[in-house]
Parts: structure tokens; C-alpha cells; sequence
């Protein structure tokens, strides 16, 4: 296994329940360690070009409506395995179906409003940190 890095996101219904610290709980009790972090309010534009890969989706547009509802905190997590560890640790997009003890489970409210996002590969991770750290800004 090699050591990988990924792009996590606390989303706005998270920070607004104040749920951070909880979550960024259970990513280093997994052995994740957050070498980045800053929590920001996310454009439209922004959003929507995070999110563009799911442009043709029927939810796209209340996606990006829903993450700039309120602030987000980035996050870039190191460790073994990293993507698919957080991937597990967040648990599955519909908080119905997320395995119990993983985040999804224990705090989303709806497929929507599900608390966090996280890379899906390795090489998304690598496009994800670089739409918004900075090498300098990342401090293993
Ligand atoms: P994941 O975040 O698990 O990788 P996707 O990449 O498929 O899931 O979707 C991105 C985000 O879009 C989800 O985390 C969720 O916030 C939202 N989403 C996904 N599917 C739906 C849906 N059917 N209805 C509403 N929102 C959705
Ligand atoms: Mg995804």
C-alpha cells in the first residue's frame, strides 16, 4: 500500500450543525491525518466547477445551490490507502444505505445534505487538491 493524499469536504449542513470536529474525529481515528484544512464559502461558480463532471445529472443544479448554502471546510487527508479509506469511512452516498458508524450514516440528513464529499480516485484526488490548495499550503 502507498501513502496517498485526498480531497475531503466538509459540507454546509455539517458546519452548520457544527459537526466538523466530530467528523475530522473519525478521519484521524481511521488513520487519516489532515495535512490541510480552511474552511470557506464556496461561488457559484466555484461549486459548479467542482462540480461540473456531474453537469448533465437532474440534481447538478441544487448541488451546487446546496454547497454554497453556507461555509465548507477543505481538507486534504494523508495516509495509507488514503482514497479509498476516507471513501469507506464516509460511507455510501445515500445515508440509507451507508454502513452504520460511518459518517453518512451517523450525520447526513438526505442523499443531498450528506455531510462530506471525498475523492473517488486517485487521480480525481490529484485534480481536486489542485482546484484548491497550493503545494506551500499542505503540511504533512
Ligand atoms: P459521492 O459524493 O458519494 O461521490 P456522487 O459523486 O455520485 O456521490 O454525487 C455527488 C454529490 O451529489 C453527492 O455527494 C450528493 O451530495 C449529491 N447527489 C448525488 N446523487 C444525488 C441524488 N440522486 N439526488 C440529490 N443529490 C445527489
Ligand atoms: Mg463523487
Amino acid at each position: 500500500m502507498a501513502t496517498e493524499r485526498t480531497l475531503s469536504i466538509i459540507k454546509p449542513d455539517a458546519t452548520r450543525r457544527n459537526l466538523t470536529g466530530k467528523i475530522n474525529a473519525v478521519f484521524e481515528d481511521a488513520g487519516l491525518r489532515i495535512v490541510a484544512q480552511k474552511r470557506v464559502q464556496l461561488t457559484e461558480a466555484v461549486a459548479g466547477a467542482f462540480y461540473a463532471v456531474h453537469k448533465e445529472r437532474p440534481f447538478y443544479g441544487d448541488l451546487v445551490s446546496f454547497m454554497i448554502s453556507g461555509p465548507v471546510v477543505v481538507q486534504v487527508l494523508e495516509g495509507e490507502n488514503a482514497v479509498l479509506k476516507h471513501r469507506d469511512v464516509m460511507g455510501a452516498t445515500d445515508p440509507k444505505k451507508a454502513a452504520p458508524g460511518t459518517v453518512r450514516a451517523e450525520f447526513a440528513e438526505s442523499i443531498e445534505a450528506n455531510s462530506v464529499h471525498g475523492s473517488d480516485s486517485l487521480e480525481s484526488a490529484n485534480n481536486e487538491i489542485a482546484f484548491f490548495f497550493a503545494q506551500t499550503e499542505i503540511l504533512p
